[in-house]
């Protein structure tokens, strides 16, 4: 699996929302415990949208960080970080203008001839252009139509949206073929992600022109192009780098547990304060308060935990799904960084089967 560099495609639509006129987003070196804490301290005074990695938890000695910052706070972080003697460049300097120029980009890509471009034969859709979800779900209801593919609605989401599986059948005529899982768009932002899935089933559907239809021999998919459809809907409509689900953050369960925590609702049900990172909900090591390297007990923050191991429907139906089908595979999909991580990444050290996954 290789899980693809975000590409940042704006919309018409996305841009009249948030804005990130003047924002910036920094790449920087973290070469000693002083560089670190100077990091902290400059998160703990300003608003850093880790990139990559990302969390500020994530950041190894030695490794460089990409941050985004807001258009009031550069000057003085960008001060701090010149004076603590950090290497650093600014990737970005107008992230407006970046959504836009990548708009423009992703339009050229389309009329490319340099990449392997395939014809649907069944559906006239372009699997090289970014799709809401109204578009995805008009999609998925047609492909479900071909033989040999069914749709099953395994869920809702927050906000009621369908939480779907498409799952594509082998086509060897063998008793037991392998199963295979693969997600896409857990989080909404990372809009290449989910048009990978849609990308993936376009080519194993498709009987004539595609040249990954020999992966349907012996192999029987599962794939979720967009395990959070609230966030991603989000993206399009409001703002273009919404990362969580859309759980207010209000209730009762929710109320509780921040006080159990401590965090004490802090911000919860206000702009930063709403939804969930799904990818920090599930039950893996998940702990109230102190939770695992990388998520966060605070409403605000991107990497918000939830209020309880799988609190959220979006988790419980995939997690259910995926134990139903025990898939021998699971590749999920994230953009960005082009890097493949193994399990269990709940710890930066934490003993991972690398040899062997290596080999596979
Ligand atoms: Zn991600």
């Amino acid at each position: 699996m290789k899980v693809l560099q975000c590409l940042l495609a704006g919309s018409a639509v996305a841009q009249k929302s948030a804005s990130y006129d003047g924002e910036i987003v920094i790449e920087a070196v973290i070469e000693s415990k002083e560089h670190f804490d100077t990091l902290v301290d400059i998160n703990n005074k300003h608003f850093l949208d880790f990139w990559y990695p990302d969390s500020l938890a994530r950041i190894k000695l030695n490794d460089s960080f990409q941050a985004r910052v807001t258009k009031e706070d550069k000057h003085d972080v960008l001060r701090e970080i010149h004076m603590s003697g950090m290497n650093y460049r600014i990737m970005h300097s107008n992230l407006d203008q970046m959504i836009a120029d990548s708009a423009a980009e992703s339009s050229k890509v389309q009329h490319s001839q340099a990449i392997n471009r395939f014809e649907d034969s069944h559906l006239q859709y372009d699997y090289f252009k970014y799709h809401n979800m109204e578009d995805i779900y008009e999609w998925s209801d047609q492909i479900a139509q071909l033989d040999g593919v069914e749709k099953k609605v395994i869920g809702k989401s927050w906000e009621d949206r369908d939480l779907f599986v498409l799952v594509i059948d082998d086509v060897s005529g063998m008793k037991n073929p392998h199963k295979v899982f693969v997600d896409c768009g857990i989080h909404a932002r990372e809009w290449v992600s989910h048009a990978f899935c849609q990308y993936l089933v376009g080519q194993l559907v498709d009987d004539t022109s595609s040249k990954f239809g020999f992966m349907r021999n012996g192999v029987e998919w599962h794939i979720m192009p967009v395990v959070n459809p609230d966030g991603y809907e989000f993206t399009h409509t409001h703002d273009r780098f919404w990362r969580k689900n859309r759980n207010p953050n209000t209730d009762a369960k929710t109320r509780a547990s921040q006080i159990e925590s401590g965090a004490y609702m802090s911000g919860c049900g206000e702009y930063r304060g709403i939804g969930v990172d799904l990818n920090r909900n599930y039950d893996a090591m998940w702990r109230l308060g102190d939770p695992m390297v990388g998520a966060s007990k605070w409403c605000t923050d991107d990497s918000y935990q939830g209020a309880s191991a799988f609190s959220e429907p979006e988790t419980r139906a995939h997690s259910e799904y995926i134990l139903s089908v025990k898939p021998e595979a699971y590749l999920t999909m994230h953009s960005y960084a082009e890097v493949i991580l193994f399990p269990y990444t709940y710890a930066i050290d934490a003993p991972r089967p690398h040899n062997y996954l290596g080999t596979v």
